[in-house]
């Protein structure tokens, strides 16, 4: 991977991490213990419970994302970055500008 390749996904990856911090932020907020006395509007208890479910498996896939994130960030400017852990080919830009996160190329990431 070039220098400049690795700039523009550091740029992709900073952006990566306020998306997600902000999407955690928002997640967590939805997530909130629903109280007993809250008017809820169109949706009964049971939905909000049922969409709470939901946005807690949300909430902590965007966590583990936000770490690898991170990782990622952490890994850049170092020769292991876009080496798949597995093979130890590159992984090339084309997947590292999609998922920045990425530590497997597509044949290892597909064997798992
Ligand atoms: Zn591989």
């Amino acid at each position: 991977m070039t220098q400049k390749e690795k700039d523009t996904l550091k740029i992709k990856i900073e952006e990566d991490i306020l998306l997600t911090q902000e999407q955690i932020k928002d997640l967590e907020e939805k997530v909130k213990p629903i109280a007993p006395d809250c008017s809820l509007g169109r949706l009964t208890r049971l939905e909000a419970m049922g969409e709470q479910d939901v946005n807690n498996k949300i909430l902590d896939e965007s966590r583990i994302k936000l770490t690898r994130l991170k990782n990622a960030l952490l890994r850049i400017d170092k020769s292991m970055f876009g080496i798949c852990i597995e093979c130890e080919e590159e992984i090339g830009f084309g997947r590292m500008s999609i998922r920045p996160e990425s530590v497997r190329c597509v044949e290892c990431a597909g064997n798992l």
